[in-house]
C-alpha cells in the first residue's frame, strides 16, 4: 500500500488524473462517495476559446485546447467512448458597440482562426429574436463528462481500485500513513477547503435547466448571450448556467429557474418546455488559476483542484502536469496555486 498512490474524488478532475496516472503505470486507488449533484455531473462541458464582453481568448488558451483535444481523443480510442464533439457558438450581438467589438476582434490576424463575421443564416435562424445579429465562434465544443467518469469507474472498478466511500477530515493523517501519495481531488467537497484554507476558495454555485425547443432537432450549434444553448439528443438543450455565492440547500432555485427562463425568453421567440433543473457547486478561485500542489506541512497531502468555470479546457493539460509533478518530481508551473 505504502507505493499506492491515493486520489480522492472522481469528478472530471480525478478522472482524468486517474488516467494519466494509469497510463504511466503508476498503482493507484480512488475513493469517492458518489453523489449526482456535483458539477461535473451537471456542467455541458463547453469548451470556448473566446469569453467576455470584450470577446477574447482565454488564459493560455491554444495550449490548454492542444492538450486537451489530444488527451480527449485518446480517451476516445483507449475506452471506446465518445467524448469531444465540435459544436460552433452562435455568439448573439446587439447595438453598434458590441457589433464594433466583435468586427474589431474580428479583424486581428490571431483572432482569425478562431472567430467568423456575421452570419446571416444558421442553424438558429427563424429562432431568434430579430433585434440581434449573430456571429459565430470557431472550434468551441463540449466535453462529455460522464462517459469519462463512467469509463474511468469501469476501469477502476475492474481492476480492483476503486472505493465507494465518504473521506473525513479526520481519516487524512491514517490515510496519509497508509499511502504514498495521498492526492485531494474533491472539488468543492467537504476536503480541500478545510485542508487547504489558505487557498483562495471562491465557490460559485451554478444552476442550469434541460429544455425541449419543439421541432429544434437538427440544431448542432450553440447559442449564447447571457446563457448558452447547447445542443443535447433530439430536440432537448442544455441552458446555463447561473452564479450565486449563496452556498445554501437546497441547492436548486426557484429564483435561478426564473432567471435562466427570462435568459430564454429574451434570446428566442419560439416556444420551450422546462424538463429538468440541475445544481452544482464550482470549484472556483479568486485568482480563477487552478490549484495543484503539496500541503504545507502534511508531506504527501496533495491537491489537485480549484477548475472553476473551465474544467473542460484547464483539466488535461493540469493532469498531465500534476501526473509529472507527482511522479517525476517536476516543478509546477508557478501560476497553478
Ligand atoms: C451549472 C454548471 C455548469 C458548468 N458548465 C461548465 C462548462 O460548460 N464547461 C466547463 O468547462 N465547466 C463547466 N462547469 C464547471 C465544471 O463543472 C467544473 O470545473 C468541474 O466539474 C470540477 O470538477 P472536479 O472534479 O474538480 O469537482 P467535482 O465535480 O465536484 O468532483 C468531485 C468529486 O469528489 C467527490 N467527493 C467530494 N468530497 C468527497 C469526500 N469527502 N469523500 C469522497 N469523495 C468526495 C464527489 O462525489 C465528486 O465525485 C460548470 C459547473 C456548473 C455547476
Amino acid at each position: 500500500m505504502k507505493n499506492r498512490i491515493l486520489l480522492i474524488g472522481q469528478g472530471i478532475a480525478g478522472s482524468l488524473l486517474a488516467h494519466v496516472l494509469l497510463e504511466a503505470g503508476a498503482d493507484i486507488t480512488v475513493i469517492d462517495h458518489i453523489n449526482a449533484e456535483t458539477p461535473s455531473r451537471v456542467a455541458a462541458g463547453i469548451i470556448n476559446p473566446v469569453t467576455g464582453k470584450r470577446f477574447v481568448k482565454s488564459w493560455r488558451f491554444d495550449t490548454l485546447y492542444e492538450h486537451a483535444q489530444a488527451l480527449y481523443r485518446e480517451m476516445e480510442v483507449r475506452y471506446g467512448i465518445s467524448i469531444w464533439e465540435p459544436l460552433p457558438i452562435i455568439r448573439l450581438l446587439e447595438g453598434a458597440e458590441e457589433i464594433n467589438n466583435w468586427d474589431t476582434r474580428c479583424g486581428l490576424p490571431e483572432y482569425a482562426e478562431w472567430l467568423s463575421g456575421i452570419q446571416h443564416t444558421h442553424d438558429w435562424s427563424g429562432r431568434i429574436r430579430a433585434d440581434f445579429k449573430a456571429g459565430m465562434i470557431l472550434h468551441s465544443g463540449r466535453v462529455h463528462f460522464n462517459p469519462i467518469i463512467a469509463a474511468i469507474r469501469e476501469r477502476l472498478t475492474q481492476e480492483g481500485r476503486f472505493q465507494a466511500a465518504n473521506v473525513a477530515v479526520s481519516d487524512i493523517p491514517a490515510l496519509c500513513a497508509q499511502y504514498k501519495q495521498v492526492i485531494c481531488c474533491d472539488g468543492y467537497g467537504g476536503l480541500s477547503p478545510q485542508l487547504f484554507p489558505h487557498l483562495p476558495w471562491q465557490p460559485a454555485k451554478g444552476e442550469a435547466l434541460i429544455v425541449r425547443l419543439p421541432g429544434a432537432t437538427g440544431i448542432r450549434q450553440m447559442l449564447k448571450r447571457s446563457a448558452t444553448l447547447v445542443p443535447l439528443e433530439g430536440d432537448l438543450f442544455w441552458v446555463g448556467g447561473t452564479y450565486s455565492w449563496d452556498l445554501s440547500f437546497p441547492l436548486r432555485t426557484e429564483q435561478a429557474y426564473r432567471e435562466l427562463c427570462a435568459h430564454i425568453d429574451g434570446m428566442l421567440e419560439t416556444p420551450y418546455e422546462v424538463v429538468a433543473h440541475l445544481a452544482g457547486i464550482r470549484p472556483s478561485v479568486r485568482t480563477r488559476r487552478p490549484l495543484l500542489g503539496a500541503h504545507p506541512s502534511q508531506q504527501n497531502l496533495f491537491i489537485f483542484n480549484g477548475m472553476g468555470t473551465k474544467g473542460a479546457s484547464l483539466t488535461p493539460w493540469c493532469a498531465l502536469h500534476m501526473r509529472d509533478f507527482l511522479l517525476e518530481g517536476k516543478a509546477l508551473d508557478g501560476e497553478l496555486r
